[in-house]
């Protein structure tokens, strides 16, 4: 593996054909930054900020966030960090905040939902995103958008933030902005949710298991069959999602399993993916594979 990613450290794939990949880095503790960076990885495509909540008693401070998130686009310098905002739900209680029962978590009060619920969690992170994107290219992507006027109250409230900033006279920056398509309704409104955005980010995780109604906890393997991301149904909405974004023109990347899957990098280059985002152990081996693909030959 160390010699792998020697010797692709340095490389920024092409196809045989010339079309340029993006090979990014998911991490999600401070300890996966390290790993993120010996792998040569060339940005960050997902940062789960979940850590920084969870195992803890009380929520992190906005400070305590700042420090965080300016430390790893600091490290990627002019490379792009993209951080997800807070992605838990009822079945991962916050610190503080009174989980409510639910049926089905996965299709209850998670992601962006909760978050737009609770000001009080969502704007210390808010804020931290505006004053660490002084430092890097960092760029900010909601989960689990399924309407469009979730992006736009998300983005009001940032730019609220962002505007308290100013008035406080604290250095901040409004990020680039983006979405998680990982539910059907996003896929299905893609071109809506385009024209609004600077990028999408396609978290195949979820995507195909609420495409394909099967739970991705269920390690069951009459199961396993339906919750994998090369389902044609899958593939069909990477496809769609991909040309809402090509025709806004907008870019659009993949951050779940599929994008470091050696049988799938293919399928999602070819539907126009232009970033995959990866744990960092499979980035060189990503690297290897897009260099060997030829697109005109497909
Ligand atoms: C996804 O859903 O594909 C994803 C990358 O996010 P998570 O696995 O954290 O839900
Ligand atoms: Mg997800």
């Amino acid at each position: 593996q160390r010699r792998l990613d020697a010797e692709w450290r340095d490389v920024a794939p092409k196809t045989r054909d010339g079309r340029a990949i993006e090979i990014a880095a998911n991490i999600g503790s401070p300890a996966e930054l390290d790993k993120a960076i010996a792998s040569g990885a060339m940005g960050v495509g997902l940062f789960r900020t979940e850590f920084l909540f969870m195992e803890r008693r009380s929520l992190p401070t906005e400070d305590e966030q700042y420090a965080a998130y300016a430390k790893v686009a600091a490290a990627f310098g002019d490379r792009p960090v993209v951080i997800r905002t807070l992605d838990v739900g009822g079945d991962k209680p916050l610190p503080g905040i009174a989980a409510p029962h639910e049926e089905n978590p996965f299709l209850g009060w998670r992601g962006i939902r909760m978050c737009l619920d609770l000001p009080a969690v969502f704007k210390p992170q808010l804020r931290a995103l505006l004053r660490a994107a002084v430092h890097g290219n960092i760029q900010v992507m909601f989960p689990m958008i399924a309407v469009v006027e979730e992006l736009r109250e998300a983005r009001a409230m940032m730019e609220a933030c962002r505007v308290e900033l100013e008035a406080e006279g604290v250095p901040c920056k409004m990020p680039a902005i983006g979405v998680m398509v990982e539910t059907p309704a996003a896929a299905f409104t893609a071109d809506l949710l385009a024209a609004e955005v600077d990028f999408f980010s396609i978290g195949t995780n979820d995507l195909t298991q609420y495409t394909m109604a099967a739970d991705r906890m269920n390690p069951h393997p009459r199961l396993a069959r339906l919750c994998r991301a090369d389902n044609t149904a899958v593939l069909r909405a990477v496809k769609m999602i991909a040309d809402a974004a090509h025709a806004r023109g907008i870019w659009v990347g993949v951050c779940g399993e599929a994008a470091g899957d050696p049988a799938l990098i293919p399928e999602l280059v070819k539907a126009g993916v232009t970033e995959l985002s990866m744990s960092p152990s499979r980035v060189a081996r990503a690297k290897r594979i897009v260099s060997e693909l030829d697109l005109s030959q497909a």
